[in-house]
């Protein structure tokens, strides 16, 4: 992670000191998000700040970039753009998740330091669809036949992609 951002942070001292910062992960770096992305090029760009709010350490973050995943359609490449703000209370044990504010997640943490890219991590993985799909009428591919999924296109239509197909096949073996 690149930026002013630390590395490795205990929360409820960033949020004592009323920390600020932002900077930039790459999404390579990311080992659990990476294997859900088309491509793995490019960055996030990502901020923090700390505060106690009503005694509690609470983090709030924000994540701005596009993701590149697969369309489970087509199989082209989808891109997601996330513009995502969260935020977070630290809290020491479960029996506190009941007095945190509605918009917060919780955080547990009982004083160590946690990996900030971590944090941001989790929070993009939260963000994935579960298939990713192109907007209908932007995907390469027809609806699979008995979908469900009515179109408005002509049969002529549909069946082009399946000359596309032969097209490719006959390609693939020369
Ligand atoms: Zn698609």
């Amino acid at each position: 992670m690149s930026g002013r951002l630390p590395l490795f942070a205990d929360p409820v001292r960033l949020a004592s000191s009323r920390f600020r910062g932002s900077g930039t992960l790459a999404l390579a770096a990311m080992a659990r998000l990476a294997p859900s992305l088309y491509g793995d090029n490019g960055t996030v760009e990502v901020a923090l700040h700390a505060a106690m709010e009503q005694g509690r350490a609470v983090l709030h973050g924000h994540l701005k970039g596009r993701l590149s995943l697969q369309c489970q359609r087509c199989m082209e490449a989808v891109s997601l753009e996330v513009d995502h703000a969260f935020s977070l209370g630290v809290i020491a044990s479960e029996d506190e998740i009941p007095a945190l504010p509605p918009a917060c997640e919780p955080l547990l943490n009982r004083g160590e330091e946690i990996a900030l890219a971590d944090v941001f991590e989790d929070e993009l993985l939260l963000l994935l669809p579960i298939i990713p799909l192109h907007e209908p009428g932007a995907c390469q591919a027809a609806l699979p036949v008995g979908s469900g999924v009515e179109t408005t296109e002509d049969p002529e239509q549909r069946k082009k992609p399946f000359a596309d197909l032969k097209k490719l096949l006959s390609e693939g073996k020369s």
